[in-house]
């Protein structure tokens, strides 16, 4: 299936664009319904990038925020998966899959953007109110609050703060209809973080 984005950038002087099996994964499944919210899986993506967009990120972080949530779109289960007590550890599906395309920068915070939830409950209670009941089921999935011995390991870890910025994005990024720019308009920036096109 041709990507709505192959026709675009540089990368498309190459037969093997290097972005294909990720924007083949939105344009395949990212209409999925986004784990019990009002949104789909493309939406989400869209709102998070835009939000990181919006706050002046370095596209290495706007990369993460489009693609944080790539392992929704990796397995098989089903979208409340949650409520049948399933962590489907997206988070890591997502930044092994990356890996083979993005360096640290745009991995780590998708990586450790489930932590970073976990993180904030234990360092900031009121953070526990805003979040909405799907991601307060998967929190307990996801092993609940930190442990203190938790928090300072993952103080610790590179491009946790933007781990943690991401997080807020993605809590944000749950409204029903609200418009963003298409996936294409974050082609050149996908493009520019590939750690080295010429080995896609
Ligand atoms: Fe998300």
């Amino acid at each position: 299936m041709a990507s709505p984005l192959s026709t675009g950038g540089p990368g498309a002087l190459f037969s093997g664009d290097p972005l294909e099996p990720v924007l083949d994964l939105f344009a395949r499944y990212g209409d999925s319904g986004y784990g019990g919210e009002a949104v789909t899986q493309l939406e989400h993506a869209l709102q998070t990038a835009t939000l990181a967009a919006a706050a002046g990120s370095p596209d290495s972080l706007v990369a993460a925020a489009l693609l944080h949530d790539l392992g929704h779109l990796l397995h098989e289960l089903p979208d409340d998966a949650p409520d049948k007590g399933i962590d489907d550890r997206h988070e890591l599906l997502a930044a092994r899959k990356l890996t083979a395309l993005f360096g640290p920068a745009v991995c780590d915070p998708v990586r450790l953007h489930v932590a970073a939830k976990r993180y904030l409950t234990a360092v900031e209670p009121a953070y526990l109110e805003i979040l909405s009941p799907p991601s307060r089921t998967s929190l307990a999935l996801q092993g609940g609050p930190m442990s203190p011995d938790e928090v300072a390991a993952f103080e610790r870890e590179p491009h946790w703060r933007d781990a943690v910025q991401l997080r807020r994005w993605d809590d944000e990024a749950k409204v029903a209809g609200l418009e963003t720019p298409p996936l294409a308009a974050f082609a050149d920036i996908l493009r520019g973080c590939i750690r080295d096109p010429l080995a896609g």
